[in-house]
């Protein structure tokens, strides 16, 4: 755009304040511009490339400049690029609704757009409550959640997904949610098997249940991978389980499907690993391809028909952002679909996991301060340790994850930790030598670092 890469730099210091980033640190270093994207690789403003090991951060689907999600979105630009839902309806918004309900678990049957994670998780806590209360259940005002769980940064999303760290500031006016100890043998729940660990995870969920199930208005979980936790990958069985106590104790369950919705655990959605069916779903990152802002709540049709009602009881759901269902964002989101069903992407995702899984017991496993290996499909968490034999961990101070990742940038590989876990989480169009690459390119930034 004819600014000289000195004056972006200047500009980015001066004027832009980064997420989750220190800014006293970041001034100290040059950023890099991403100014292309081509297939699974993010090129900069000097021209280097560096394969996009987490999907720009868990979004991206079939790669950068994917020509069909290119293609819709110029087709749509030619229409119209926003008008509103408020009052009117647009044709992609609706498509995409059809499509949406066609391949969610069958209670789900109505779309709620929003347009990001946390917004479809707000959307999903306040239909829950208002639902209660239109039922006559006013005591229903709790929510349930894993510790560590991780639903977004609006204030109804850090309640139900509380993290000291990050949080704290906010406490005062949270409303803290009941919480349960995820199934995670390695961090949470040590000195347990992983089958042990399960029951006791559900045993706790019981115990929570038993406490306050009469006023919990929903469980919330992120299914089968807690992602931002560090990846902390659930067993099978965990889900069932905790559907089961849902209903035991009548309360409904949200499963938060924005990290692991559209393809990445190897299925469309991962509750369907186990056949659950969730009262609530919520979708983001994935489902415009990783293109545009876009999110939705999906709702069973047992929750809609509660707010049915004469006008004047005014029992709507009076909630809605500005760009809900913007028609560019639904018109990516159709051609995302659409490659989904061509290149028969969840089944490609299959193979690709377990050639990651061989990838990770290869390079990884071997290293002296890889503590544990966490996988569910592309999806992929690998945990450093000072000591491997006694579990310690590395004091945040030595930034281990993040200088690793910054010696893995200067070998043309892009990843982000997450404290001291190392997350792969590469487009679902990655090839096998792409794969080979991240991984080869990772451990070998381990070694260099942690030795
Ligand atoms: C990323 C994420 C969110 C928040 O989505 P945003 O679009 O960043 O608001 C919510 N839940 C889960 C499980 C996520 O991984």
């Amino acid at each position: 755009m004819g600014v000289s890469k000195k004056d972006l730099s200047d500009w980015d210091h001066r004027y832009v304040w980064h997420p989750f980033t220190q800014m006293k640190e970041w001034v100290e270093d040059q950023p890099i511009f991403i100014e292309r994207g081509e297939g699974n690789y993010l090129i900069d403003t000097e021209g280097n490339r560096y394969l996009d090991g987490v999907s720009s951060l868990w979004c991206n689907v079939h790669g950068h400049r994917k020509r069909e999600l290119d293609e819709a979105l110029r087709e749509q630009t030619e229409r119209i690029a926003h008008t509103t839902m408020l009052g009117l309806s647009n044709v992609p918004a609706t498509i995409l609704a059809k499509q949406l309900v066609d391949l969610a678990p069958s209670p789900l049957q109505r779309v709620f757009y929003s347009d990001a994670g946390a917004t479809a998780v707000e959307i999903a806590l306040k239909l829950a409550l208002q639902y209660w209360s239109l039922r006559g259940e006013e005591q229903r005002t709790r929510f349930v959640s894993l510790t560590e769980a991780y639903h977004g940064d609006t204030l109804g999303a850090v309640g139900v997904g509380y993290s000291e760290a990050f949080h704290r500031f906010y406490r005062p006016i949270l409303r803290p949610s009941r919480q349960i100890k995820p199934p995670h043998y390695y961090r949470w729940i040590e000195g347990q098997s992983a089958d042990q660990a399960l029951q006791s995870s559900i045993a706790d969920a019981e115990e929570v249940l038993e406490a306050c199930g009469n006023v919990t208005a929903a469980i919330i979980v992120e299914p089968l991978m807690q992602g931002a936790a560090g990846m902390w990958a659930q067993p099978l069985g965990f889900l069932p389980a905790i559907q089961e106590l849902a209903r035991k104790h009548g309360t409904l369950l949200i499963c938060d499907e924005v990290a692991t919705g559209f393809g990445r655990t190897g299925e469309m959605f991962a509750v369907q690993h186990e056949n659950i069916a969730p009262d609530l779903m919520c979708l983001g990152k994935g489902i415009t391809g990783g293109y545009l802002p876009l999110a939705a709540t999906l709702v069973s049709d047992e929750i809609y028909q509660q707010f049915l009602a004469p006008y004047d009881r005014f029992e709507a759901f009076f909630h809605g952002h500005t760009y809900t269902g913007n028609p560019l964002a639904a018109a990516v989101a159709v051609a995302n679909l659409e490659v989904f069903e061509n290149e028969a992407v969840v089944s490609r995702v299959r193979d690709r996991a377990e050639h990651l899984s061989g990838l990770l017991e290869r390079h990884f496993a071997p290293l002296e301060h890889v503590g544990d290996i966490r996988q569910w499909g592309v999806m992929a968490g690998i945990e450093l340790v000072r000591d491997r034999q006694r579990r310690t961990p590395y004091d945040s101070a030595e930034r281990v994850g993040a200088r690793v990742i910054t010696e893995a940038r200067r070998h043309g590989v892009m990843i982000r930790p997450l404290g001291n876990v190392l997350i792969m989480m590469p487009p679902l169009s990655i090839t096998e030598a792409e794969l080979a690459l991240l991984a080869e390119v990772t451990a070998e930034a381990v070694s260099s670092i942690t030795s």
